[in-house]
């Protein structure tokens, strides 16, 4: 059996491991644009402001690929996959046959509309390479502008100022992590990032650069200017997929996966940041990109592939953040469409900076959002992955001590 898994990601590295498992004698080959073994990605915003040294970073040793007896083949960019002959085609000319091919190729990011993005200092926030040229680009650099106040935005932000530069971010919307919590906690987050000297603008984004070779000023929709000489972009990503034959694998945001990570095409799988698979939370075909995601479908991909029939039981997507002095976390659906079958019960103490949202649909628990008296949001998490019925009165799911057991308890009655 000949496998092939196009990226060297976590995903990928998990389908790895989980076919090589299942199929001591297989051929595996792994195929990735970045050299070296996979790596955290979400650890590169640490080693931007300077918490971790990036050897840290790797996942598995340089031995992996020997160790687990797989070819790898590092930085060689797919271009083509030809369904029809199993083949996978490499910008260096390489064609590598499969008898069962995973596409574990992440996400890129969702790239920027703007004059003079080609000057020098301006970066996404995707890769260690990134990183690194981020790092080179601070000497001598005192004003940081960052673009988009989603996660990749704001850890940005954070390991700037922690390298002593003076941020501004641009928010299109009216308040950061609008992807992960609703206005109330996004305000609460702004009014933390403010406090904390970033300068936070919101309703605004950047139109233009301007420099000398090196970014020296941006140009920003409200006809006003700031002056910069590091620029990041992180604006959310877009399943890398580019590659794909669109008329042979269904594809939607991105790449549509059944309950196997098995695509519309025979021998074909998706895993991770790359493939759209049923949210939990939200019971619609949904794109969770996030590492514990990537991990748990790398691995049943794998299975699947090595003849192991396993099923997904579907995605949730959730984060923990820490906001200088804020602990947040959010799951599920945290800002409901208005819809009736929704239900909302909310704590919100400003004085004391603690938020809690609850979001019901019918008599399960389908989001959460949580400022601050974060510890049992674990337990809060897990009765939106089970759907566990809520069978005591909502409001008492807000209370910190609520006891987990009476839900089962109830569940069991
Ligand atoms: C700064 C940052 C912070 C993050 N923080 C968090 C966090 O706090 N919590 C969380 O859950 N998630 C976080 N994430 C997201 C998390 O890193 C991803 O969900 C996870 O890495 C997805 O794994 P993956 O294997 O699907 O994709 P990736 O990790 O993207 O791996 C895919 C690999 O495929 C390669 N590739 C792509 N296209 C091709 C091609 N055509 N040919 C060959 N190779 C290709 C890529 O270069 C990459 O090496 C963060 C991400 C970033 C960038």
């Amino acid at each position: 059996m000949k496998y092939v898994i196009a990226g060297n990601g976590v995903a990928g590295m998990r389908a790895a491991e989980s076919i090589r498992q299942f199929d001591p004698a297989g051929q595996i080959t792994m195929i990735g644009d970045e050299a070296g073994p996979p790596y955290c990605r979400p650890m590169i915003s640490l080693v931007l402001e300077g918490a971790v040294d990036a050897d840290r970073l790797p996942i598995r040793s340089p031995r992996f690929y020997e160790e687990t007896n797989i070819r790898p083949l590092l930085g060689s960019r797919i271009t083509k996959i030809d369904v029809a002959r199993r083949s996978v085609a490499t910008e260096a000319g390489d064609a590598i046959d499969y008898d069962k091919l995973l596409i574990a190729t992440g996400a890129d990011p969702r790239p920027v509309k703007a004059e003079g993005l080609d000057l020098e200092n301006i970066s996404y926030m995707r890769t260690q390479r990134h990183v690194q040229s981020m790092l080179a680009g601070l000497n001598g650099a005192q004003n940081a502008l960052v673009l988009g106040g989603g996660l990749v935005g704001f850890k940005a932000a954070y390991g700037l100022m922690r390298r002593g530069l003076n941020v501004t971010m641009l928010i299109r919307s009216g308040y950061p992590l609008s992807m992960q919590v609703d206005e109330a906690a996004g305000q609460m987050v702004r009014e933390e990032l403010i406090s904390r000297g970033l300068d936070v603008r919101v309703n605004v984004e950047a139109v233009g650069f301007e420099g000398n070779a090196s970014v020296r000023r941006a140009f920003l929709s409200d006809s006003s200017e700031v002056a910069c000489d590091l620029v990041v972009i992180g604006k959310g990503v877009l399943p890398a997929l580019s590659f794909v034959p669109r008329d042979k694998i269904d594809v939607d945001l991105g790449i549509v996966v059944n309950g196997c990570m098995e695509t519309s095409c025979p021998g074909v799988y998706a895993a991770g940041d790359v493939a759209e698979y049923v949210d939990i939370a939200r019971k619609t075909p949904w794109v969770n990109a996030i590492w514990p995601e990537a991990v748990s479908q790398g691995k049943i991909a794998g299975m699947n592939m090595a003849g192991r029939k396993v099923s997904y039981p579907g995605s949730l997507s959730r984060n923990v953040i820490r906001v200088f002095d804020l602990d947040i976390m959010t799951g599920g659906v945290v800002n409901p469409p208005p819809d009736a079958l929704y239900k909302t019960v909310v704590y919100h103490h400003p004085g004391q900076k603690l938020y809690r949202k609850l979001v019901f649909q019918g008599e399960h628990l389908v989001g959460l959002a949580m400022v601050n008296r974060i510890e049992q949001g674990g337990v809060l998490l897990s009765a939106i992955a089970s759907r566990t019925p809520v069978r005591v009165p909502r409001e008492h799911l807000l209370e910190p001590g609520f006891n987990y057991g009476r839900l089962l308890w109830r569940r069991a009655g």
